[in-house]
């Protein structure tokens, strides 16, 4: 859980002088144990900086984590250390996470040794070749270095090293996102199996839509730094309330959500997050802003589609009407 959560990272010197980027500004999420949990945005919108607040890799500006009914946010030491067992991250490029002169076998023990350090060679021996079955890697596996495998296989390598503390949650950042099409649904599924398997609770940090819909529960989509919109994953796709959501679902595939729907193209480009626009920060790339979107922030609040389900934009009513989005059939 996090609550009011922001991180905001100073820049400039002390001559030129200091501004701040409100990386994230003003989170709150709640996430249950078990579930899968998206965030979803493009890339300097926060999400990595939110997962990284979450882990406890970076210390919040303001705000609070709680893990288990703990405040974790000023944890250190001892503690963190015990912390770090119960989270374990999965990297975007599996390659670049695995040092390349350790063999498979060394790089899910290191882990083991770490946390488990009781353990003795032979158990740990026996442990590893265990997590190299869970992830669908044999145990001969171990002998063998990162450079022999395929990028789905290294990913696999990296679950399976992330596995080794016995986790409670795993966030992923862009976790198949270096991956061939071909490849990520397989490691998706490998993920959805081993949260149901193992009782994981799974946070998936993604830039696209697609990719999160059949692996999520819920989905937060965010844009510089705040979340725009949140709820249900079946309910985002077919009742989206944001038009920056929409804009995000325009892009995928029509094959993917079933049918055609209305084309939202966005001006511009994302604007720095050091120089946020006023009011909706949206409003500059938003084809239906409007004055009060120049001067009023937003809140999110409920829509009237399932409970759960908010949205930050002051006219999603009117869009939502003016623009009826037929529920998508699920596929
Ligand atoms: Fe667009 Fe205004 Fe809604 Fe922001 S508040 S998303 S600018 S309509
Ligand atoms: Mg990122």
């Amino acid at each position: 859980q996090a609550t009011a959560l922001k991180k905001y990272f100073e820049t400039g010197s002390s001559f030129t002088g200091k501004s701040s980027v409100r990386a994230v500004d003003d989170v709150s999420l709640d996430i249950a144990r078990g579930e899968t949990f998206a965030i979803v945005g493009e890339s300097g919108c926060g999400k990595s900086t939110m997962a990284r607040l979450l882990m406890r890799l970076l210390s919040p500006t303001d705000g609070q984590v709680t893990f288990d009914g703990q405040d974790v946010s000023n944890l250190k030491g001892k503690e963190l250390k015990a912390l770090r067992r119960d989270m374990q991250f999965i990297f975007q490029d599996p390659f670049s996470s695995l040092n390349p002169r350790m063999a498979v076998g060394s790089l899910v023990g290191e882990p083991l040794e770490t946390h488990f350090p009781e353990m003795s060679k032979q158990q740990r021996r026996t442990k590893v070749a265990e997590l190299l079955g869970l992830v669908g890697l044999r145990a001969e596996h171990a002998e063998r270095y990162p450079h022999e495998f395929s990028g789905g296989q290294r990913q696999r390598i990296g679950i399976a090293r992330a596995l080794a503390s016995s986790p409670k949650l795993i966030i992923g950042d862009e976790p198949v996102s270096a991956l061939d099409v071909s490849v990520q649904a397989q490691v998706i599924n490998l993920l959805s199996d081993l949260r149901d398997d193992l009782g994981l609770t799974l946070i998936v940090i993604a830039h696209d839509l697609a990719v999160i819909r059949h692996m999520s529960d819920r989905v937060a989509v965010m844009y510089l730094g705040k979340i725009v919109e949140q709820g249900p994953v079946d309910t985002i796709f077919s009742q989206p309330r944001h038009p920056y959501t929409r804009a995000l679902l325009s892009a995928i595939p029509v094959a993917e959500h079933g049918r055609d729907r209305d084309r939202i193209t966005l001006d511009g480009d994302m604007p720095s997050p050091a120089n946020p626009p006023s009011g909706c920060s949206f409003h500059t790339r938003c084809p239906f802003a409007q004055d009060k979107c120049k001067t009023d922030v937003p809140a999110l609040r409920d829509t009237a589609t399932v409970a759960g389900h908010t949205a930050a934009c002051h006219f999603f009513d009117d869009i939502a009407a003016a623009h009826p989005d037929a529920v998508v059939a699920d596929s």
